[in-house]
């Protein structure tokens, strides 16, 4: 590679993802930096600060591991506990559209502070999975305990235990005011090739991903939310002593959700009048409630 790392002219970074692979190492990595679609997320929510923190660190979990997806495809993300202040943790990332949500008790969140872990969130009993839904039709889930100090560590365990496939996700978040910033990087050891499935051997001992993955883990946080460092700049950072480092941008990413008036009439056409009946308010209207924007749709069915 060259010495100087690529210029982007007019690129800011933000809400965007950046593919690489280190083809003489056998890896591959994302890196995501969300800006405006974090706050426009975020602004539909009158969460407190820890809870705006691990949906921020969620939602680039989840457009790390969504851009794997090939076009069409679907990733999401969910936690669940049965006793913490966190009751259920919901993202998904649909070519470049990303949404999500925090179901909690306010009240128990606030005695948190800023970064609880994630026994703190959610208790001891706890479960993450992660969905993937093909462009092809086909879905496979991975469901693991929710271990780890942070949501990421609790992804690279469901990344060895499910899918045998090493991975290092490193995430920052860095608020000022109403703007959030979050950043992350994931880098995966695919021995077998990008579209190998079965890696029943996988080593974690090859000297080329112990290598990648201590380079890689060794990012800085402020390097992850700096708006100045074009995510091209952070991979060269990284991997510049690399004889070849592809990079390729992917999907811009925006704020997606699903619910339309058009949505949920179509889904209501499905049920019988008398549950249709069942389901009227007093105002003869039937509400539907969308987590993901908060927002309550009062349909005339
Ligand atoms: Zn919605």
């Amino acid at each position: 590679m060259s010495d100087t790392p690529p210029a982007i002219e007019n690129e800011t970074g933000f809400d965007r993802v950046l593919a690489f692979t280190l083809p003489e190492r056998d890896a591959r990595g994302r890196s995501v930096r969300l800006g405006p679609t974090l706050d426009l997320i975020l602004s539909a929510h009158d969460y407190p600060v820890a809870a705006r923190n691990l949906l921020s660190e969620a939602l680039v979990l989840c457009a790390l591991m969504g851009s794997l997806v090939k076009t069409g495809g679907q990733l999401t993300m969910q936690a669940r506990a049965s006793e913490g202040a966190v009751s259920l943790l919901v993202c998904d990332y649909r070519g470049g559209e990303l949404r999500g949500y925090v179901q909690h008790d306010k009240e128990a969140l606030e005695q948190l502070g800023a970064n609880p872990d994630l026994k703190a969130l959610f208790g001891n009993e706890a479960f993450l999975a992660i969905t993937f839904d093909l462009a092809t039709g086909g879905r496979y889930q991975g469901v693991v305990p929710l271990d780890g100090a942070t949501l990421s560590v609790a992804c690279e365990h469901y990344f060895r235990q499910s899918e045998q496939v090493p991975s290092v996700l490193r995430v920052a978040i860095s608020s000022e005011g109403a703007h959030t910033v979050a950043g992350g990087v994931l880098i995966q050891h695919l021995p077998d090739g990008e579209e190998g499935r079965e890696r029943l051997h996988v080593r974690y001992d090859d000297p080329d991903w112990e290598h990648v993955a201590v380079i890689g883990g060794s990012v800085r946080h402020a390097e992850l939310v700096d708006p100045t460092l074009s995510m091209e700049a952070i991979v060269w950072r990284l991997f510049h002593e690399e004889d070849t480092v592809r990079v390729e941008a992917l999907d811009r990413i925006v704020r997606g959700c699903r619910c339309t008036v058009e949505h949920y009439r179509d889904v209501l056409s499905r049920f019988s009048p008398d549950d249709l009946a069942e389901m009227r308010e007093d105002d003869g209207l039937i509400h539907v409630d969308c987590a993901f924007c908060s927002k309550v749709f009062e349909l005339d069915v």
